[in-house]
């Protein structure tokens, strides 16, 4: 299991233009279109990691155009301004997150979901969250049903709740939902451990779960396959 969750990293094709790259605790996507699309980072010093996946996925870095960040936690945007660095890509995130990325804050207070799991992920893993990164200046402000020009339409889904700036991506024409930290899936799906805000976060997961999508990638956890807007509502309703 820890071997696993430490694993440094690795590719999986989700569809022909859509990858989850594995970086050990925390999952970024590559969206393969118009050049290439990252969503997510990783934690400070993933971008070694991240550039072999995608050499691994018959990709060259030098093509990574956009990074798109799901929300301002050090796990998904800690390395972005180091990739937007090496590639000059173009940053989008949330307008309620977007600002803190922009000084190098990377959460907001935060509370711990009740259950074992929960704590041992948080002693194992987290730590105590990373408060501080490098700013990362953000040139496309995201509002929900903002839709980005890739894959025929990426519709933005404001999900506050894990953050308040948190987003989901609904890529229709994959019939996927990148629900990054909306909720979680490493031993079935569950609350993430942190929350600013759990009912809104479940409220986000509701509202989630009406959208049409048969597969959803987490930022924690395996890729939950077969009509799973209707096992997220089955789950959380
Ligand atoms: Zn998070
Ligand atoms: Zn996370």
């Amino acid at each position: 299991m820890l071997s696993t969750l430490f694993a440094s990293s690795c590719h999986e094709k989700i569809t022909n233009r859509l990858y989850q790259i594995s970086l050990g605790a925390v999952n970024a996507f590559l969206i393969d279109d118009e050049g290439l699309t990252l969503v997510d980072t990783g934690l400070p010093g993933s971008t070694a990691n991240i550039f072999a996946a995608l050499w691994e996925a018959g990709k060259n870095p030098a093509d990574i155009k956009r990074i798109i960040l799901t929300h301002l936690h050090a796990d998904h945007s800690g390395n972005a301004a180091d990739i937007k660095r090496q590639t000059n890509a173009r940053v989008y995130a949330h307008h309620i997150d977007a600002p803190l990325l922009e000084q190098g804050i990377s959460g907001r207070p935060l509370t711990l979901t009740p259950g074992l799991v929960n704590k041992l992920i948080y002693k194992l893993i987290i730590k105590g969250p990373i408060t501080t990164v490098a700013p990362v200046a953000v040139e496309e402000k995201l509002s929900d049903g903002d839709v980005i020009p890739l894959l025929g339409g990426i519709q933005v889904v404001h999900t506050p709740g894990h953050s308040a700036g948190h987003v989901a991506l609904l890529l229709p024409s994959e019939g996927v939902l990148i629900a990054a930290d909306l909720c979680s899936h490493v031993l079935g799906l569950a609350y993430s451990t942190l929350y600013e805000d759990r009912t809104l976060g479940r409220q986000s997961i509701l509202k989630a779960s009406d959208l049409s999508f048969e597969t959803a990638l987490f930022g924690h956890g395996r890729p939950l396959q077969g009509q799973a807007n209707k096992q997220l509502r089955a789950k959380f309703e």
